[in-house]
């Protein structure tokens, strides 16, 4: 009788450089494809809306991809815990392969879970698929965390070099009688009335072939202008990989060799580390979408909230150019520009005085990229409440970021053009008041008691 293996995928939606899927097929007996919609374990954080879409899309293509080569994913939703138990039983597995995930909440049910297999003598093993570094490798001369990016990449940089992708299966037998599977559509996955993922259908193809292709067309065409111009909102020149990377569908070891072999990179192998650096963050600091990573920030006196700022902001009519553009990019594409990411992030804390969660809350929903450690920790850093984070007094003023890095308003243009009209809306509020008004309520928190 054989014993399939269970390799369970989570963000890692490709075939090649899988470790788990290698450990499984070198075993040599059946493989099982799975993949859990976990809603309800305490702590998962819900995925927003844009990451759900691109969620149907990139597991109907790895379905499609594990079908080509004999596979199957099986799709099934619930407590993650108890169903990789259960699809344990129906299919007599004998091992059960993942590769690891960095979240809190998601680590406690990883660990649970190995340890109750184990002891029913299923064979367990997880890898490393996706970071280079993994965070409690990476440590400080004392043997404690880092928590100034300079430091800690340079430590990456001192251990040995990722190690190198590995190919993808051309083969992965299944089992010859399929387990019951839910149907992707009944997931929900995808909006309906309204279907507002037009935009994401134009902008986007999620899956493995896709996040490939840009990976080379990328590196054939494009990285020569990254350092110049990967500021420049209309310029192209980044390489869109975030949301690959976010799901997987491309492993970091994949981007660093295939770019070193490019003969590119110190620039662009830095922003990866960015990448490592939020995860490291995070795994030291589970709570980083909710609690200020300094604490002293718990003191700020944010004013009430006023939800027609808030709205104004999410839907790009706060009357500053270079806002409103960046906003209709993510609610059109689900994607920003870093560059304004940063702004509209800053405008929202600083000159709007609302508290950094209300915008990462809103990114995570409306995001394609979003994650549980890149969201949160470059928010904390625009607020100045996080890890080697911007100061909260540094306020960058939106006008002149325009000037200089869309100089010729190619970006404003294409998503806010009534601001080049004759007409053009006014700024909600005053940057310079407003601006004032934000350092003031930071001195009162920086004077604020602490027990
Ligand atoms: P490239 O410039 O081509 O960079 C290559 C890769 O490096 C990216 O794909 C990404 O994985 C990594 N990277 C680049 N910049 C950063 C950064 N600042 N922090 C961490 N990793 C980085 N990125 C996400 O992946 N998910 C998020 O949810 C997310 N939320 C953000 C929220 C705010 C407020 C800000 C200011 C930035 C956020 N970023 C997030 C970081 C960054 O904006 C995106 O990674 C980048 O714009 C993706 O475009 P790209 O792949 O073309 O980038």
């Amino acid at each position: 009788m054989p014993s399939p293996s269970i390799v369970w995928f989570r963000d890692d939606l490709r075939l090649a450089d899988n470790p788990a899927l290698r450990a499984a097929l070198d075993r040599g007996e059946p493989v099982i494809g799975l993949y859990v919609l976990d809603e309800v374990s305490p702590g998962i954080r819900p995925l927003g809306g844009a990451a759900r879409w691109w969620l149907h899309h990139s597991l109907s293509s790895l379905a499609e991809r594990l079908a080509e080569r004999g596979g199957t994913l099986v799709l099934r939703r619930g407590p993650a815990d108890r169903i990789i138990r259960e699809t344990v039983a129906d299919a007599s597995a004998a091992a059960v392969f993942w590769n690891r995930r960095y979240g809190g909440p998601e680590r406690e049910v990883d660990a649970a879970l190995k340890a109750s297999l184990r002891e029913d003598g299923v064979e367990v093993a997880s890898f490393a698929g996706s970071l280079l570094f993994e965070p409690w490798t990476v440590k400080t001369g004392a043997g404690t965390h880092f928590s100034v990016y300079t430091p800690f990449w340079r430590a990456c940089l001192a251990l040995p070099t990722p190690r190198a992708p590995l190919p993808e299966p051309r083969e992965v037998a299944g089992v010859r009688h399929p387990l019951a599977s839910d149907d992707l559509n009944e997931w929900d996955l995808l909006p309906r009335d309204p279907d507002w993922a037009g935009g994401l259908r134009e902008t986007w193809e999620p899956g493995e072939p896709a996040a490939r292709r840009r990976l080379r067309e990328f590196l054939t065409h494009d990285i020569g202008a990254y350092d110049r111009a990967r500021d420049e909102p209309s310029a192209g020149a980044t390489s869109l990989m975030s949301p690959r990377l976010r799901w997987g569908e491309v492993s970091p070891h994949t981007v660093w060799h295939e770019t070193i072999a490019a003969g590119a990179g110190g620039r662009y192998l830095s922003e990866l580390g960015w990448r490592e650096f939020a995860w490291h963050t995070l795994f030291h600091f589970p709570e980083l979408a909710t609690r200020n990573l300094r604490a002293e920030f718990d003191g700020f006196p944010w004013p009430r909230l006023a939800p027609t700022r808030l709205a104004a902001w999410q839907h790009g009519r706060t009357g500053v150019a270079l806002v409103d553009a960046g906003m209709k990019e993510l609610w059109h594409t689900g994607y920003m520009h870093n560059r304004v990411r940063m702004v509209a992030a800053s405008f929202l804390v600083k000159n709007l005085i609302i508290d950094w969660r209300r915008g990462e809350e809103w990114f995570w929903d409306t995001l394609v990229d979003a994650d549980a450690a890149n969201n949160p920790f470059n928010w904390q850093w625009v607020a100045g409440s996080g890890a080697d984070a911007a100061p909260y007094f540094r306020v960058f003023n939106p006008e002149l970021q325009a000037k200089k890095f869309d100089a010729d308003g190619h970006y404003v243009r294409q998503w806010a053009p009534e601001h080049l009209s004759e007409d053009p809306p006014e700024p909600i509020v005053d940057l310079r008041e407003t601006r004032q008004a934000a350092l003031a309520a930071y001195d009162a928190m920086k004077r604020a008691p602490r027990d």
